[in-house]
């Protein structure tokens, strides 16, 4: 799945997905579904009213994990989906693995999605649910398979099964235990829920076609003994389903219509439909059953999208933790100063495809370099400050530069930002001597103060390393006449005895590389944490206001200092991309 990254088309709102959709719904695929207002089998919704919902779709996270922003476009797409065609969304906590699952992680998924926008209300129905409470069911569904000869118990080892299995090129073989009786199975079946074997002694199994050319098929393992607890339902079971037989049961018993997922369940499919249809033909389902449709996972350059990568770079202390703002998670997005919308632009501009790609991850700079550009007052700070000395300025003197928030936006009104004879400038507008082509400060040459004063360069102090300068009065700007004189230069400022010094963390990629291929990869300077001096009405922001810095970047407002009460800084994206070949 390498290669080179390409940039997406423009959002074409339909896809392959809405065109099934819109079909269904066209020839009334799922018009007489009832729903009983709960997830449960066919005589739940049977003589129920007619479904609220035209269709049904679900987010069904595993809680092992703090989620992605590959989980985003499954959210936007399963969530969009269902606001686009009158359907609910479920969020549903795919919790049938008891080792690895934690509330923890259930509790930061919820905030998530919230934070996306979303909801699984649907007509005052909650719709989130836990496919552990479905365990009771499953199991009742694994003895009528069992009972109607679908299924069986397989004693044989690991090993043993896996020798069986033949490959790709080689059908497999049938396990002696194939031939059991349906009751001895039903016997062996609930001594395994009992308790009575040790893990791995027995497995159940779906009882299909050892020579299917479709591995999946051969007798797929359905349950096994797992002497766990389970984060919700603690110890009362010791058999837990396997993810491929839960899966179609929990969308069968919540009535889902289309159930989306990535294109690796594509060879799952006919087990899918092989395993409800014959929980259908018993009456535990009814028809139309859920369809599965696969669609391409997103993969994003200079990140990793896997939890269990993402859980290392934890573990092994490569990052401050799950919201690391460098993080691709979605709290590492949100204190990056991400927001939800620029996902949301970058999940429509990516679109929905049948064929794995990768996504440049400037992609979703850009992305939200449009929406911040949207929402983020302007403000003034210098991260790499040296003193600006004007010489002909009196000492003690203030006065107010009227300064837009917006530049494209009047009705955002202007504020007054002090300016006195002492300011910050950064470093990099002073060269002692110019380069070809360098326009700002440098002795001779003179810049505007932007929303102040042309100001002319006289050098720089040896001892002090400020920068000295005399000013025009005549040339501030907004007065008449002030631009008459022609410059070049354009340079920000902070007023130095009015400025607020605060932290200020300068992100970049986490990996330097496009493809990374271990931790090796991870780019050493992704995190840069400098002390900025800030305008001064920076000094009451409120934790995650963003902000134009300008000339800069965006910035979020993370932590309040409670020492200091200054808010400190994160760099959520710099004005333009500097990773350009
Ligand atoms: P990971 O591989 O990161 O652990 P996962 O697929 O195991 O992810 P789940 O919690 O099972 O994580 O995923 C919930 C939903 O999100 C699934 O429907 C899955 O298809 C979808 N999803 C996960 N990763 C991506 C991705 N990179 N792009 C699109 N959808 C994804
Ligand atoms: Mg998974």
């Amino acid at each position: 799945m390498s290669g080179p990254a390409k940039k997406p088309q423009e959002a074409s709102h339909s896809n392959f997905i809405r065109s099934a959709i819109e079909a269904d719904l066209a020839n009334g695929k799922h018009a007489s579904r009832g729903w009983g207002g709960q997830p449960g089998p066919a005589k739940s919704h049977e003589g129920a009213p007619a479904d609220p919902a035209k269709i049904r779709t679900r987010f069904p996270p595993e809680p092992n994990g703090y989620l992605h922003i590959g989980h985003a476009k499954s959210i936007f797409l399963n969530f969009g989906l269902a606001r686009d065609y009158g359907g609910a969304c479920h969020l549903r906590f795919d919790d049938t693995n008891p080792e690895k699952e934690e509330q923890e992680y259930v509790d930061s998924i919820i905030e998530a999605v919230k934070w996306l926008g979303f909801s699984w209300e649907h007509e005052g129905v909650s719709n989130l649910y836990y496919a552990s409470d479905y365990f009771d069911f499953m199991f009742y569904a694994a003895e009528c398979l069992i009972e109607k000869g679908h299924a069986y118990v397989d004693s044989l080892s690991a090993e043993q099964m896996r020798v069986l299995r033949g490959s790709l090129t080689e059908p497999g073989k049938e396990s002696p235990y194939r031939l059991r009786g349906s009751e001895e199975n039903l016997k062996l079946f609930h001594q395994m829920r009992d308790g009575r074997f040790k893990e791995g002694e027995h497995v159940l199994r779906a009882k299909i076609d050892m020579a299917s050319p479709n591995i999946n098929l051969r007798d797929p393992a359905i349950y096994r003994i797992r002497k766990a607890t389970h984060h919700r339902s603690g110890d009362k079971w010791c058999v837990y389903p396997m993810y491929t037989y839960a899966h179609p049961i929990e969308d069968a018993l919540e009535r889902i219509t289309h159930s989306l997922c990535t294109l690796e369940f594509e060879d799952q499919r006919p087990f899918y439909d092989w395993l409800l249809a014959r929980l259908a033909e018993d009456g535990l389902f009814a028809r139309p059953l859920p369809q599965q449709i696969e669609f391409a996972r997103l993969n994003l350059t200079y990140v990793i999208l896997s939890k269990r990568k993402l859980i290392e770079l934890v573990e092994e202390k490569h990052v401050d933790g799950w919201d690391d703002p460098r993080m691709p998670t979605l709290v590492g997005a949100r204190r990056r100063g991400y927001t939800p919308e620029g996902l949301r632009l970058f999940a429509e501009r990516i679109g929905v495809s049948k064929a794995d790609s990768w996504i440049d991850y400037s992609v979703l700079e850009d992305c939200m370099r449009e929406h911040l550009n949207e929402v983020a007052p302007r403000r003034m700070a210098v991260l790499d400050p040296v003193k600006l000395v004007i010489e002909n300025y009196p000492e003690g003197k203030e006065e107010f530069a009227e300064v837009p928030n917006h530049p494209q936006k009047p009705d955002w009104g202007k504020r007054q930002v002090p300016f006195s004879r002492e300011l910050w400038i950064e470093r990099e507008d002073y060269m002692e001597t110019p380069s070809k082509g360098y326009f700002r400060l440098f002795p001779g040459n003179k810049v505007r103060l932007r929303y102040g004063y042309v100001v002319e360069c006289i050098g720089h102090d040896k001892s002090t390393g400020a920068v000295r300068c005399t000013y025009d009065p005549d040339t501030k700007s907004g007065t008449p006449g002030a631009e008459k004189v022609k410059v070049k230069g354009n340079i920000h400022w902070v007023s130095a005895m009015h400025a607020c010094a605060a932290e200020v963390r300068l992100y970049d990629r986490l990996f330097k590389v496009p493809h990374p291929e271990s931790f090796a990869d991870l780019n050493p300077d992704s995190k840069k944490i400098i002390t900025a001096q800030l305008e001064p009405a920076l000094k009451q922001s409120k934790a995650e206001e963003r902000f134009q810095f300008e000339r800069h970047g965006y910035f979020i407002a993370d932590r309040i200092d409670p020492g200091s009460g200054a808010p400190e800084f994160n760099r959520a994206v710099t004005l333009r991309d500097t990773w350009q070949k």
